[in-house]
């Protein structure tokens, strides 16, 4: 289409200019003056073609007198930026209301959002916000540090540490629990996100402190289950020889049962914030010591025990738990080693920090099991695991006690080669 007219605009140029020329050469041959003639149609073009680049520019910045010029190759030039201009608005139109439909899901949401420049100044907010936070479309531009007052929430976005998420149980005068989330989003501006996750949380709670009160409640008769047991276990001359295999097996069970309830309780006070208040420097070489003695006493003639200690290395925690990530590594090494295979343990620092190594020749794990080997009850062999006495929970326990330290446990394992089980302390 737009070929076809500007061939149609050549065409009518070169008719008008024809035309026109025409008439002056007619005029110049009835009156013998060439020169004069050619000149003034020369001067009359150039005064038509500036004329039209007037109106033109008077059209183009849309002055509201003005009319696109009609002559030739300009009008199809008017024609192409019409076209243009008319596309543009209805991108622009269609952009605008893309924003607005965006604009206004963002501000239906019924989560917190604010929008903060890297200084934490307010950009914008949505409605949830303004009801959460209590803050005005006049606070934009504001400290948010500033309008909330809540001392966890404002430790929170002045450490500037949001890989993690911040709980709060009771925010702004509403004691429901929120979950606040910041991070980057563009170009250094941030994102802040108010979540009520109450129900979930306190889901989350109920769980948690049935499984603890279960466990604590399971304690006391298991105890005295046991107790009987190995009472009855020590009368051998009063019980008949066909109960010796079954009381064997319920005190064997009965113990397993122990072991899990135990685990389990260790599980949910390091899951309770309690160990916090607890956190001392931890003389780990003199814990490793001590449990060196035990494994040498225990293993000695079974295992190439090696172990070596940093003399003088502390780490900074809470002794208890970390006792536990200590033994249930290293009586791991034992459990999935056979016989006569080597075990090394390591407690050392480097530039990068403090970390303590368990090294085992022993069956290994195949690679698609280790991302699931923290999770409570996983086991590669099940039957393999409580034959040994393990009940399932040892890398929970491990896991979750490596996260309140600021650290992970990292798992190199071949198959039939062995493990290596690390955690680095920073
Ligand atoms: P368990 O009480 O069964 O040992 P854990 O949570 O301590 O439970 O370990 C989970 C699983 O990880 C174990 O059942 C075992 O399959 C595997 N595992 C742990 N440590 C080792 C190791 N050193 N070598 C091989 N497998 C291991």
């Amino acid at each position: 289409m737009s070929n076809s007219l500007v061939s149609r605009a050549i065409y009518r140029e070169l008719i008008w200019v024809v035309l026109s020329l025409g008439v002056f050469l007619f005029f110049a041959w009835l009156t013998g003056y060439w020169a004069a003639i050619l000149i003034l149609y020369l001067a009359l073009y150039i005064v038509r073609q500036v004329w039209s680049l007037y109106q033109f520019e008077a059209w183009l910045h849309g002055d509201s007198d003005a009319v696109a010029p009609s002559s030739g190759f300009w009008q199809v030039l008017c024609f192409f930026i019409s076209r243009q201009r008319r596309t543009l608005e209805r991108r622009a139109e269609l952009q605008n209301s893309k924003s607005e439909q965006f604009h206004a899901a963002s501000m239906a949401l019924p989560i917190a959002i604010v929008s903060l420049t890297k200084n934490h100044k307010i950009e914008w907010f949505n409605n949830a916000a303004q009801t959460l936070l209590s803050i005005k479309p006049s606070d934009t531009g504001r400290k948010l540090e500033t309008l909330v007052r809540q001392p966890e929430f404002i430790q929170y976005l002045k450490q500037k540490e949001f890989e993690k998420p911040l709980f709060l149980e009771a925010f702004m005068g509403q004691t429901r629990t929120y979950r606040c989330e910041i991070f980057d989003y563009y170009h250094g501006h941030r994102l802040l996100i108010l979540e009520d996750v109450h129900e979930l949380y306190n889901l989350a709670k109920i769980r948690k402190d049935f499984v603890a009160n279960a466990s604590h409640e399971l304690r006391t008769p298991l105890t005295v289950v046991n107790g009987y047991l190995e009472m009855m276990i020590d009368m051998t001359d009063q019980i008949p020889d066909f109960w010796e295999k079954p009381l064997g097996q319920m005190h064997h069970q009965s113990l397993r049962m122990q072991a899990i309830i135990e685990d389990l309780l260790t599980l949910s006070k390091i899951e309770s914030d309690t160990l916090v208040n607890a956190i001392k420097v931890v003389k780990v070489d003199e814990i490793l010591k001590n449990i060196e003695v035990d494994i040498r006493y225990l293993y000695s003639g079974d295992y190439d025990i090696h172990f070596s200690i940093e003399e003088g290395l502390t780490l900074k925690g809470v002794e208890e738990p970390l006792k536990s990530v200590f033994t249930n590594l290293i009586s791991n090494a034992f459990r999935y080693t056979p016989k006569g295979g080597k075990i090394s343990i390591r407690w050392f620092s480097d530039t990068l920090g403090s970390h303590f190594e368990v090294e085992d020749t022993g069956i290994g794990i195949s690679k698609e099991h280790l991302s699931r080997l923290t999770e409570r009850f996983y086991r590669v062999d099940t039957a393999r695991s409580r034959e040994s006495g393990g009940t399932g929970l040892g890398l929970a326990i491990v896991k979750h006690v490596l996260e309140r330290h600021d650290s992970e446990l990292k798992i190199q394992s071949q198959i039939g080669k062995g493990s290596v089980f690390r955690c680095d302390f920073s």
